[in-house]
């Protein structure tokens, strides 16, 4: 469906951006999307900023270094499905960990 493609692809985005340190996680925001949703791409965004000695790797598949924009492109070029399933398998965890704290 192109509608839940067009959400995938702004996830993706958003996620590789945050990583990549385009953007803040707190810059992150968007009515588009379920609030647990922007919550996990924020988390996931801060998982795979992994930084050594100042520069920047790949924190999936440890290449690297890159610059934010270069770092960026690989995540959402190599790394597009696994971040996708990243950000679900969270926001899964999110949405049901606030069921179980009763909101
Ligand atoms: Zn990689």
């Amino acid at each position: 469906m192109p509608r839940r493609g067009f959400f995938r692809a702004k996830i993706a985005d958003y996620t590789a951006k945050i990583a990549s340190g385009l953007i803040r996680p707190e810059d992150f925001d968007t009515p588009i999307l379920a609030r647990h949703v922007v919550k996990a791409v924020r988390n996931i965004g801060m998982q795979l900023r992994s930084v050594r000695e100042g520069v920047l790797f790949c924190a999936l598949c440890k290449r690297g270094p890159f610059t934010k924009k270069g770092y960026f492109l690989h995540l959402t070029r190599i790394h597009y499905s696994e971040i996708l399933h990243l950000v679900d398998l969270e926001s899964e965890r999110i949405s049901s960990s606030s069921k179980n704290a009763g909101f």
